[in-house]
């Protein structure tokens, strides 16, 4: 989003070089990083690529058990690494305690099946080459550069990280100016689980300017997380040298509420999915419709639960604060238009905004075209519509440029609604379930990106196939050769049509 160092980070002595993080509940400064350059920036990736060899020649195994030794040491460390965390993106303790184990998960799957995804296999040689033994398996890419955001400074970077080192690459890491330390903490524990690999897994900080760099450097993939502006310019900036480029966005997700629910699962888990994390959840909820026959009810329990709900900077505050102090002015915009174009705010309003703190606002009646409405708000918010029927809560969740997830409550007709929806992801009866299942692909359609983190999917991503036929035998009817007689094409074309032509 920024191609500049945002004021509240750069430093007062105006250094260039360097940047400081700040911790978002007291504006006071976390860590300095370096202000990587682009010719910084190649040198780790040519770092990287050295050491990528030794880590591809290590094999599934040689790798897992390094995989294995470094996810050993984040749960060792693991308030320390929920303390940085939160310093730098101001989220609770639990919040960071949930991220943290979605991120042990994830390495644990990465390192446990690549071998199984990967791993050479053979492939039928089919009619005319049955004398061949076919065989494919996944090669890594080489150096995978990655450039993450801040809402999830662990679990997101590390759903492209983890895959493409259990893949066999090496990665340079570019993440967020508000959280270089994250970045920092997971190079450092990573070299110390594996020091003869200590160039494998690098980070470069900075600003947009550093990504962009990234994006330059001769990598041989790009896997970028964050807003979908910027992931139109780091697609165009890997155009120039066709770097492929894995690009999740963001997202308008819709939780629809079909007349069999169970309302009462459903507001709870409407509530949280919105709230949570201060709402800044690529894939968290933002619109809510709800089939009429159950929408008091349902209006009526999320009003009482989201009304509870009060952000704070101690450790066990339900939610904090926004992370990044710009997006307070998005939020108040979209709240803004909402009520002008006249929704009515039953949970909050305009003044649940106080910097850095937005409190819960839930918003009712609010048109279609508001931008509450069609703009990733990411904030503690949620916009509830009355729909005749769950079809139509379908119809208007998928009328957006959006889809990464979504999720349906219904006791009858869950899975036949989620096939409906035109996203990446959908929960039935829950919110959020699919980005906790480490063998479920993850990522969307339409501007939420494409490409996929996670499972099977998320790991051919940081591979190539290779293909390999191997002569076993010499054919009786080989047409693949000058040597072949007219006798033997004939014989192949009555093979053809005997066997596909009836
Ligand atoms: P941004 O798009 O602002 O930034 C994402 C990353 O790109 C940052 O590291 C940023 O660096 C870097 N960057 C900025 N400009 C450039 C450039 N020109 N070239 C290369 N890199 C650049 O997103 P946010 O950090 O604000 O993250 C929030 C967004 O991420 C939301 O839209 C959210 O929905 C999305 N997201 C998507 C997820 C998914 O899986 N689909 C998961 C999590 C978040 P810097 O910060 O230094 O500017």
């Amino acid at each position: 989003m920024t191609q500049t160092a945002p004021a509240e980070s750069t430093e007062a002595d105006g250094d260039q070089t360097r940047f400081a993080s700040l911790d978002p509940r007291t504006g006071e400064v976390v860590g300095h990083h370096p202000v990587h350059t682009a010719a910084d920036v190649e040198a780790a990736v040519a770092r990287a690529r050295t050491a990528g060899e030794e880590w591809a020649a290590l094999g599934f195994d040689g790798r897992r058990a390094r995989l294995d030794a470094w996810r050993k040491l984040l749960v060792r460390r693991l308030d320390e690494f929920q303390a940085l965390i939160s310093n730098e993106t101001g989220k609770s303790a639990d919040d960071a305690r949930t991220e943290l184990a979605l991120v042990v998960d994830h390495l644990h799957w990465a390192g446990k099946h690549a071998s199984r995804v990967l791993g050479k296999r053979r492939v039928s040689p089919g009619m005319l080459m049955y004398n061949h033994a076919a065989s494919v398996e996944y090669k890594p890419l080489g150096v995978v550069g990655v450039i993450g955001p801040w809402n999830y400074p662990a679990f997101t970077p590390l759903g492209s990280i983890a895959y493409a080192l259990a893949a066999g690459n090496a990665v340079v890491f570019k993440p967020s100016e508000y959280t270089p330390g994250v970045g920092e903490f997971l190079a450092r524990t990573f070299a110390e689980a594996s020091p003869e690999h200590a160039d494998l897994f690098q980070v470069v900080t900075g600003f947009g300017e550093t990504g962009a760099a990234l994006c330059r450097a001769g990598v041989d993939k790009v896997a970028f997380t964050g807003s979908t502006p910027t992931g139109k310019r780091v697609m165009a900036a890997c155009s120039e040298t066709l770097t492929p480029v894995l690009v999740e966005c963001g997202g308008k997700d819709a939780l629809i509420v079909a007349d069999d629910a169970d309302v009462k699962a459903a507001a709870a888990a409407a509530v949280w999915g919105g709230i949570f994390n201060s709402g800044q959840t690529c894939a968290g909820v933002e619109r809510v419709y709800v089939a009429e026959a159950v929408a008091d009810e349902f209006i009526e329990l999320v009003t009482r639960q989201a009304s509870k709900l009060r952000p704070g900077g101690e450790p066990n505050a339900p939610f904090g604060p926004i992370t990044m102090p710009r997006q307070v002015e998005v939020i108040q915009a979209h709240v803004r238009d909402a009520l002008d174009r006249g929704g009515r705010a039953v949970v909050g309003g305009l003044d649940s905004i106080r910097p850095p703190y937005v409190a819960p606002i839930v918003l009712v009646d609010v048109p279609e075209e508001s931008t509450a409405v069609t703009e990733e708000t990411f904030g503690p918010t949620l916009v509830i519509t009355r729909v005749p029927d769950a079809d139509e809560g379908v119809r208007l969740a998928n009328a957006l440029r959006y889809g990464l997830g979504g999720s349906v409550f219904s006791r009858g007709r869950g899975e036949e609604l989620a096939r409906k929806l035109r996203c990446g992801m959908v929960s039935v009866n829950a919110v959020l379930a699919f980005a906790a299942i480490p063998g479920l692909p993850f990522g969307g359609v339409g501007d939420s990106g494409f490409g996929r983190i996670h499972g099977d999917d998320g790991l051919r991503e940081f591979t190539t196939p290779q293909s390999v036929t191997r002569l076993r035998f010499r054919a009786l009817l080989n047409p693949m050769t000058y040597d072949r007689g007219s006798r033997t094409v004939r014989h192949v074309v009555r093979l053809t049509r005997l066997l596909y032509g009836r």
